[in-house]
């Protein structure tokens, strides 16, 4: 059993599927899924390298 589980970088709900990423300069975050990708692009277009 892993005991890293990382929260969504948007809504902090568990990410279960890989995948779902962007790169900012803040470093890459991680998503639970394409619609909270899609938020946080949207509110952070700024920060965004990808
Ligand atoms: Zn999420």
């Amino acid at each position: 059993m892993k005991e890293t589980k990382v929260n969504c970088a948007l809504c902090g709900l568990p990410v279960e599927i890989d995948g779902f990423t962007t790169n900012t300069t803040e470093g890459l975050k991680l998503f639970c899924c394409a619609g909270c990708v899609s938020v946080y692009r949207l509110l952070n277009g700024d920060k965004l390298l990808d």
